[in-house]
């Protein structure tokens, strides 16, 4: 039996591994609302600083639903 433990895996998260900016639809409030936090959440030093809350936001950007189609 190997222990894996030994062993110094890759490493995935670097200090600023922050995902990229996210797309906030021009002229939807809402998305403008979670690029602010999530400028926020991105911001050393900054409160609301987080990056798995700047994740969830990016997340929800790109999740947000504008019926206009064809966002990408
Ligand atoms: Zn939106």
């Amino acid at each position: 039996m190997q222990t894996k433990d030994a062993e110094s895996g890759p490493v995935y998260l670097s200090d600023d591994g922050f995902p990229d900016e996210p797309k906030a639809a021009s002229g939807c409030a809402v998305c403008r609302t979670l690029k602010s936090q999530w400028r926020q959440a991105t911001e050393l030093g900054s409160p609301a600083y987080g990056m798995s809350h700047a994740t969830d936001l990016a997340i929800e950007i790109r999740r947000h639903p504008h019926g206009k189609g064809g966002m990408s």
